[in-house]
């Protein structure tokens, strides 16, 4: 754990309202008793419950918690503190626009933005902006105007949309994502978090810039033989959330994660947290995880850290910047 504690990270696939732990909670004035209602759900998912379903409603506490401006600007700032605590380098942080009584999406936006500038030190953030799958079509496009807008006031700040939410409502929109690509946003996809054979079909063939999950896309863990040539074609990296798996009961263990399809056939990926606070860890935890069930080597959590860099949305100079820093590091540590 020292090691992957001391290791320089990168992290590509965090949602910032599940990223709150129980102390960003307190800070931002969630009432004790909700905040117990939080940690006892979480035992519950620790206690092997696996319902994807009781993931979900966790949110609804984090939700009430940032349901204004200085509260969302106040949530991004503790959690990129969080990351940098844990030694991450470069964050990839993403969340939903949401319209509140006072707060209108551009709103909750310019307030993830002020967090993020405002939390710069020893740590690159990024935003990306989620599309809920379970939102209509409307509110989506909404969303998307917005989130394209934005994108052209903070251009080195915003760098892309991500499609997330309950896996088991909605619908991909290719459209939708196309006009985000257009306007010059990278695209990345929550996919095959459970069985959808023909969503994973679509979402492939619009060659996302990554994917999130991919559980059910090996016949081994229920996909479809068409399905996974198809993604060993299009070779589209991986953020891998081990833990997120493991407890909202997608994949049996951590032995089991489809993770080791990935690394058999030298398939890109990344480790990532996906909701820190619901599931209470950390990306070192998650490092530290793979080392052991996957019987990885230093040097390998290494080049796994750095090739995510090429994974990452940053830009050359960035991505210059980050490898050298854990080249320096290799040489003193490894
Ligand atoms: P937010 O977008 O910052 O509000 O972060 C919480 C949201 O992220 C949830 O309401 C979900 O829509 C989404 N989310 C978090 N974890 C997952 C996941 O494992 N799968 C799909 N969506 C997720």
């Amino acid at each position: 754990y020292n090691f992957c504690k001391n290791l320089p990270k990168i992290e590509l696939h965090a949602h910032l309202n599940g990223s709150l732990s129980a102390s960003i909670l307190q800070k931002l004035g969630c009432s004790s008793e909700d905040i117990l209602g939080y940690q006892k759900l979480t035992q519950q998912v620790f206690a092997q419950e696996k319902r994807l379903q009781e993931c979900f409603s966790l949110f609804k506490i984090a939700h009430n918690s940032t349901n204004n401006r200085k509260a969302v600007y106040e949530a991004t700032k503790y959690v990129v503190e969080e990351f940098r605590a844990d030694n991450v380098i470069y964050l990839e942080l993403r969340t939903t626009p949401r319209r509140e009584e006072n707060m209108t999406k551009i709103d909750y936006i310019e307030a993830v933005v002020k967090g993020i500038q405002d939390a710069q030190e020893g740590i690159i953030t990024k935003l990306l902006l989620s599309i809920d799958r379970g939102h209509d079509l409307k509110t989506s496009e909404e969303s998307m105007d917005a989130i394209i807008k934005m994108k052209k006031k903070y251009p080195s700040i915003i760098k892309g949309v991500d499609f997330c939410g309950n896996p088991n409502v909605g619908s991909f929109n290719c459209s939708l994502f196309k006009q985000a690509r257009d306007n010059g946003l990278f695209v990345t996809l929550h996919c095959a978090e459970v069985k959808n054979n023909s969503e994973v079909d679509q979402i492939l063939r619009f060659e996302p810039d990554r994917i999130g999950h991919g559980t059910f896309i090996h016949p081994k863990y229920g996909g479809f033989q068409e399905g996974w040539t198809l993604y060993k074609q299009k070779i589209i990296p991986l953020e891998c959330c081990l833990t997120s798996n493991v407890l909202c009961g997608t994949v049996q263990c951590y032995k089991e994660h489809h993770l080791q399809e990935w690394i058999k056939n030298s398939l890109p990926f990344s480790l990532c947290t996906d909701d820190k606070g619901v599931f209470g860890i950390s990306l070192s935890k998650e490092l530290a995880l793979a080392k052991k069930y996957f019987e990885l080597s230093r040097e390998h959590l290494w080049k796994i850290t750095y090739d995510t860099v090429d994974y990452s949305f940053a830009s050359n100079e960035e991505k210059k910047t980050l490898k050298e820093i854990l080249e320096k590091w290799k040489l003193k540590n490894l």
